[in-house]
């Protein structure tokens, strides 16, 4: 079930452990009430406060590794909302059951943390800085990976706050903070060595305090016996409102110098102005140099993966693989964003190099793998070769049709067409998506989480609105027709069947029954022949149901006629097992027999997005 702990009246967001108990106070400290909040320390974790014989009992509740919650050494739940109902029946290590829970205020809502007002500013700037995008590209970028996106910013901010002074020596640091005003309380952080140790310098009663930050196995950081924290900027953001075993409070951030060497920074740039108020706010005005981007075969991989919470480490079984973000790999944009590559249709064969090893085949002839030389980089390209036989006048015909549907669109993800080459053979040279068709991969690999499916369907939702935006009905949309650049990455491919839609009518009518995919067709489609971007939502749904399913062939055993038989009689396919409730909704919404009350990509795409963001909190 999605988190949606946001909606929970008891839930007090980014509030101090003291608000809480104030909260308390007021609603009375009966034995058992009790209160939610943000975890001010753990990234995505909470913190229960309980009443109970006129003393306050605070609980953390970490978000565990499969994205589940417990409070430590406790019961897993799949949310905190669950932990809670648990709570309510068997106190299991809690200091009494929780008995009533106190509703916030009238007119208060949940206090947004200092780093969520920064958040969007932050990873607008990130995403433009870090991959060079602008315009559509980064609305997309943003939208498709905002979860990965606030991880990363969040254990990566530090590095633009004024007090973060990188790499300096103890005796570097203390000038810093002797140097002018001595108000006390003035503070920097400083990295001690490569494991991610640090170092605070606190200025009291004229003299420098130095408290080592060290990060355990998991990542946690602390200075020694006192709280752990996710990120430096949740331990700058605690010290600051309470000493906590410090001398004093953080009060005043002592700013990097500008151009100071020994500032060195292991990640791309971070914004360079910010909110004002707040401590972690009052970001550094210091610009840095523009990311490397020295480019690997295929991914551009312009960022590092190096931190333990990285977003894109998983783990499969003892080995923790990295991954890239679909902006990483050089098919995010067009290969003719960069205005120095002459935007062309057609592509000169002694630039285009073919490799052996199909990447796969149909009635048209093989697809294979090949790098074409453009002015300033080398593409690794798909091949799709029209086969050389006497008969093949209506496939060349289809063939030039799906280039010249291709030729139109420019997204993200969606198969772009690099152009048409004329030689030994018609050729359709496209961006190559190396790990194939979905439904194949799925089979493959079964152990694939939930989120990661629903992190691809999400993309390809947000292909077909963008058909949907252009007028272009897909037609054979499919998990078959669904290609991995990586597991995070899904484009949407073969636009054999597709079709421009003209201004006036907002359907395609097929002049008769061709070689269809029936199981994927809607009853129009079927009844009618008639095409449209509804249609291609009732396929969208089939295609759910093959992810969800992890690639297994929907209406089993059933012929094509059976299928429209069981769809006119109201009956639908089943939830494939283990299926999130939430998604099988949907697909059966995709499902709705009526074309005009079926829902269009752009309501599919926002709902898909906002269940993918929840259950990636
Ligand atoms: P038909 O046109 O008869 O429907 P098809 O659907 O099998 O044929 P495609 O899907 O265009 O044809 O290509 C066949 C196979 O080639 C795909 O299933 C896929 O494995 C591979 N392939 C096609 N395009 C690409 C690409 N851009 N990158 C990587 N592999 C590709």
């Amino acid at each position: 079930m999605a988190d949606k702990v946001n909606t929970l009246p008891f839930f007090y967001g980014n509030i101090t452990r003291e608000e809480a108990e104030e909260y308390l106070r007021q609603g009375g400290m009966s034995d058992g009430l009790y209160l939610l909040r943000q975890s001010r320390n753990y990234l995505g974790g909470y913190a229960l406060s309980v009443a109970h014989n006129r003393q306050c009992y605070h609980y953390t509740i970490e978000r565990e590794l499969n994205d589940t919650y417990a409070i430590a050494g406790g019961k897993s739940h799949r949310n905190p909302a669950d932990l809670i109902e648990y709570h309510s029946q068997e106190s299991d290590g809690l200091v009494c059951l929780l008995k009533k829970a106190l509703s916030r205020p009238r007119g208060v809502e949940p206090k947004v943390g200092p780093f969520e007002d920064l958040k969007e500013q932050l990873i607008r700037e990130y995403v433009k800085q870090t991959w060079n995008l602008q315009g559509a590209a980064l609305e997309q970028a943003i939208i498709s990976q905002r979860p990965q996106l606030e991880k990363l910013i969040a254990t990566t901010a530090h590095e633009k706050m004024p007090w973060f002074h990188g790499k300096i020596s103890r005796e570097e640091s203390e000038p810093r903070l002797l140097n002018s005003n001595r108000t006390n309380g003035k503070f920097l952080i400083r990295e001690r060595d490569e494991k991610g140790s640090y170092a605070l310098c606190l200025l009291h009663g004229g003299h420098v305090m130095h408290y080592r930050i060290d990060k355990d196995k998991a990542g946690k950081l602390s200075i020694p016996d006192g709280k752990k924290f996710d990120t430096l900027w949740q331990l700058v953001e605690h010290y600051s409102y309470k000493p906590d075993g410090l001398l004093r409070v953080l009060k005043e951030p002592c700013p990097r110098p500008n151009g100071a060497d020994g500032v060195s920074f292991s990640r791309p740039p971070l914004p360079r102005r910010g909110a004002t108020g707040g401590i972690l706010s009052r970001l550094s005005s210091n610009s840095f140099p523009k990311p490397g981007s020295k480019k690997l075969p295929f991914f551009t991989s312009r960022h590092k993966t190096t931190d333990n919470l990285n977003p894109y480490e998983t783990r499969v079984g003892n080995t923790v693989s990295k991954e890239a973000m679909p902006m990483d790999t050089e098919v995010y944009e067009s290969p003719y964003a960069d205005p120095d590559e002459l935007r062309t249709s057609t592509v000169d064969r002694s630039q285009l190099f073919l490799e052996d090893g199909e990447l796969g085949s149909g009635n048209f002839g093989t697809v294979l793998k090949g790098i074409y030389k453009m002015r300033k980089t080398e593409k690794q390209v798909a091949v799709k070769i029209l086969k050389n036989d006497d008969n093949n006048a209506a496939v060349r015909e289809e063939m030039l049709r799906e280039a010249n549907v291709m030729q139109q669109l420019d997204n993200p993800y969606i198969v772009r067409m690099i152009g048409i080459c004329e030689a030994e053979n018609l050729m359709l040279v496209m961006e190559l998506a190396d790990l194939g068709p979905l439904n194949k991969f799925l089979q493959k690999n079964k152990q694939i989480s939930m989120k990661n499916i629903t992190e691809l369907v999400h993309q390809v939702s947000m292909g077909m609105k963008y058909l949907e935006e252009h007028n272009f009905v897909h037609r054979d949309l499919a998990a078959r027709n669904v290609l991995l650049v990586t597991q995070h990455y899904a484009k949407i491919s073969d636009f054999g069947l597709s079709k421009a839609l003209t201004e006036e009518e907002n359907y395609y009518k097929a002049k008769g029954h061709g070689k269809w995919p029936v199981k994927w067709y809607a009853p129009e489609c079927m009844n009618f022949f008639k095409f449209s971007c509804k249609s291609d939502v009732w396929s969208f749904g089939v295609l759910m149901w093959e992810a969800y399913s992890l690639g297994q062939k929907p209406y089993k055993g059933m012929k094509g006629n059976e299928v429209i038989q069981m769809i006119e009689s109201g009956e639908r396919m089943g939830a494939p097992p283990n299926c999130p409730p939430e998604m099988y909704e949907l697909m059966k919404t995709c499902w709705t027999y009526k074309p005009d009350e079926r829902p269009g990509f752009s309501v599919v795409e926002p709902r898909l997005r906002d269940y993918y963001y929840d259950i990636s909190q």
